[in-house]
């Protein structure tokens, strides 16, 4: 028997957000409430992802200011920008340049597989960008472009991060031969892994539970906002839609009421609990009673990071200077991989 093979890849996370709008709440708890726990465990690369942005059409005036707010609440949220690393995409240039390498890699039928280009392009598919159809190559590029091992997303990413794994393969078995012989042994680009834990990694609209929580849903009411004022939360909760049954006792008995699973598994994510936990307290309660603790709760939790936001939000100069720190460090590392890629595939290079 042969020893079990030893990871080469050294450990590290990778994710990002979009500056699309609104932080809401599916973003707090599916994405960078474990953005911040990883971050005592690993070196961390976290990052707000303008090239994905205009896969869909952003106002110029606007895209600045989204930018600006992400950074302030990864930041408001808990990150430190001084251990880790956080920037914008579009300042790394690299990233663009290893998704055009993946476009090259990606094969048109994975691509025909996304759901996300299905929901976001919608029926007028003829008049979606070129972009939004190429953005799981881009996301792929994002990750492998660091080599990272980690990627903590929201359950909506696991189809692109398994993209990103076959990417990953098909390069390394498609350029094997010359992996090895530049020295990088069996594999250049490690299998991401996707981190989705916990019992808010899809947390739903509040008008529908069907669908998720979006940035982009044209409706305020279907998200709490990392923005939103304590009054702005107890109403979108109390208007929240629900049915008429009391909560149950047994965890198993909410999987037929999508409405009332998610304010519980809003509920125990934000208390770090379960949902089984939240049922101990709440069976048997109505919604008349658990909808107040559930915004007291909310508010609680988000009224100390919307207060850092906005503070941080007035000063541009310290956002600006930690995207352009957090970019030449995130440079440096990104470019020895592109030099590696461009040997590999046989670019000739200065
Ligand atoms: P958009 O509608 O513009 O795509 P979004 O709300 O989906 O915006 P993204 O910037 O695409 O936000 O995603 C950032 C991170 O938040 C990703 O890891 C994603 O999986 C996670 N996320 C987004 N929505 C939810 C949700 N409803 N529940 C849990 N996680 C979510
Ligand atoms: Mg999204």
């Amino acid at each position: 028997m042969n020893a079990p093979p030893v990871q080469p890849f050294k450990e590290k996370v990778f994710s990002g957000v979009q500056p699309t709008g609104n932080l809401h709440l599916g973003n707090y708890l599916g994405a960078i409430t474990k953005f911040v726990a990883l971050q005592d465990r690993y070196d961390c690369l976290y990052c707000v992802v303008d090239l994905h942005a205009i896969t869909t059409w952003q106002d110029p005036e606007e895209l600045p200011k989204a930018i600006r707010e992400v950074t302030a609440a990864f930041i408001a949220c808990g990150i430190d920008p001084k251990k880790h690393i956080v920037f914008n995409q579009s300042q790394v240039s690299e990233h663009a340049e290893l998704a055009w390498v993946f476009n090259c890699v990606a094969r048109l039928g994975w691509l025909n597989r996304m759901t996300q280009f299905k929901e976001k392009a919608g029926k007028d598919r003829e008049n979606a960008s070129v972009g939004l159809y190429a953005y799981p190559n881009l996301m792929a590029a994002d990750i492998l472009v660091y080599r990272a091992t980690h990627v903590p997303v929201g359950e909506d990413q696991k189809q692109h991060l398994e993209l990103a794994r076959d990417i990953a393969q098909k390069f390394n078995n498609d350029y094997s031969a010359s992996i090895r012989s530049h020295g990088f042994g069996d594999a250049f680009f490690p299998q991401p892994e996707p981190i989705i834990q916990g019992p808010a990694t899809r947390v739903m609209s509040l008008r529908d539970g069907s669908k998720k929580m979006s940035k982009s849903d044209a409706s305020d009411q279907s998200r709490i906002n990392l923005t939103d004022d304590p009054d702005a939360i107890a109403l979108k909760v109390r208007r929240a839609k629900t049915d008429p049954e009391p909560l149950p006792h047994e965890e198993k008995a909410l999987e037929a009421r999508p409405e009332a699973d998610n304010l519980v598994g809003i509920y125990a994510a934000l208390a770090d609990t379960t949902k089984a936990e939240v049922l101990k307290t709440f069976g048997g309660a109505q919604f008349s009673t658990f909808k107040p603790a559930l915004s007291d709760l909310l508010v609680a939790k988000l009224s100390p990071i919307t207060a850092e936001m906005r503070r941080l939000k007035d000063d541009t100069a310290y956002i600006d200077q930690v995207l352009a720190d957090g970019s030449i460090r995130a440079q440096a590392l990104a470019a020895e991989t592109m030099k590696a890629v461009k040997d590999i595939v046989g670019l000739v290079r200065r």
